[in-house]
């Protein structure tokens, strides 16, 4: 990925996905994971935190981001787990079906999918939302969430885990940010319809909503440094997570731990509170 222009060095020198600390207990031993995005960020530290809790992982990258996916690989490898990485486009419906397929094939099955892939677009004005970047954050964050879940039904089975990634955006839109936040309330009201129509199958889904992290996915999606200050003094923390501090949710959902929680929504935003 780019450097963080400017403040980046005094903000968050590098995310941390907690491959310094985060210490597994075997909560996931045996599971099969496939996690989109799990290259970097937010998805990264939750490939680590898998990988250390016993899960076998397949993570889905851009293509451009072989260099993120192997450093990833490396770490679940030295967990002593098998790791796989798929380069794929997720824009594009027939390839979100043969990665699932390649992912299932690869671990001998699948029983926890975390659909965490994003992009965002910030512009000032409507007028400069293109319509083809509204529908590629529209295509990426929702509709690959739909085509890869779909995909992924015929493999999972009774007492599997799809966790998905929202965005307290969902509740609490940016101005800057319309294409954003329209598909992150989207994968709310998704997730939360889709978990009720599971219960029959014993397979639960439930969401995380991150705060703001201070990763990758804002220098693509061109937040400035000014406007993540901003959130981190509007934040009730005074400041931005780590994605080694959203890892640990996604892990309770996976886990039987929350056996008892399907269609919820966990905020992890450094105590800002939600409707
Ligand atoms: P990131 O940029 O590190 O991760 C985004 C990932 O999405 C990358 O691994 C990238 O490979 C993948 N991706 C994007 N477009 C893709 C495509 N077309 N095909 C395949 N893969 C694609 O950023 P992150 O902050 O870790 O984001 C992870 C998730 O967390 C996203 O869903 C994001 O919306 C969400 N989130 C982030 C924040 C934040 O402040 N960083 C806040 C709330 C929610």
């Amino acid at each position: 990925h780019q450097p963080v222009p400017g403040v980046q060095a005094e903000m968050t020198p590098v995310p941390d996905l907690g491959e310094k600390t985060y210490r597994g207990t075997g909560r996931l031993t045996g599971r099969k994971a496939l996690i989109t995005g799990g290259d970097s960020g937010i998805g990264g530290a939750v490939a680590i935190a898998f990988a250390r809790e016993g899960a076998d992982v397949v993570i889905v990258h851009l293509p451009a981001e072989q260099e993120d996916a192997d450093r990833i690989l490396g770490l679940i490898a030295e967990a002593g787990r098998k790791g796989h990485s798929i380069a794929a486009d997720i824009t594009d419906p027939a390839r979100c079906r043969a990665l699932v397929d390649e992912a299932a094939a690869e671990l001998g099955g699948l029983d926890i999918l975390v659909n965490n892939a994003g992009k965002q677009v910030a512009v000032e004005n409507i007028e400069d939302l293109s319509d083809e970047q509204f529908e590629l954050t529209f295509r990426t964050n929702v509709f690959a969430n739909f085509w890869i879940t779909k995909a992924a039904l015929a493999h999972l089975p009774a007492g599997a885990s799809i966790i998905n990634t929202a965005s307290l955006e969902a509740y609490k839109p940016a101005p800057d940010r319309l294409d954003y936040a329209a598909t992150k309330a989207a994968i709310n009201n998704l997730s939360k319809g889709l978990a009720q129509q599971l219960v029959p199958r014993g397979i639960r889904v439930n969401v995380v909503a991150p705060g703001p992290v201070w990763t990758a996915l804002q220098v693509s999606g061109g937040v400035s440094d000014e406007q993540m200050k901003a959130f981190d003094d509007e934040s009730t923390y005074q400041r931005s997570g780590q994605p080694a501090e959203l890892a640990p949710a996604y892990v309770f959902l996976a886990s039987a731990e929350s056996s008892y929680v399907s269609g919820a929504t966990l905020n992890v935003n450094g105590g800002m509170v939600t409707p």
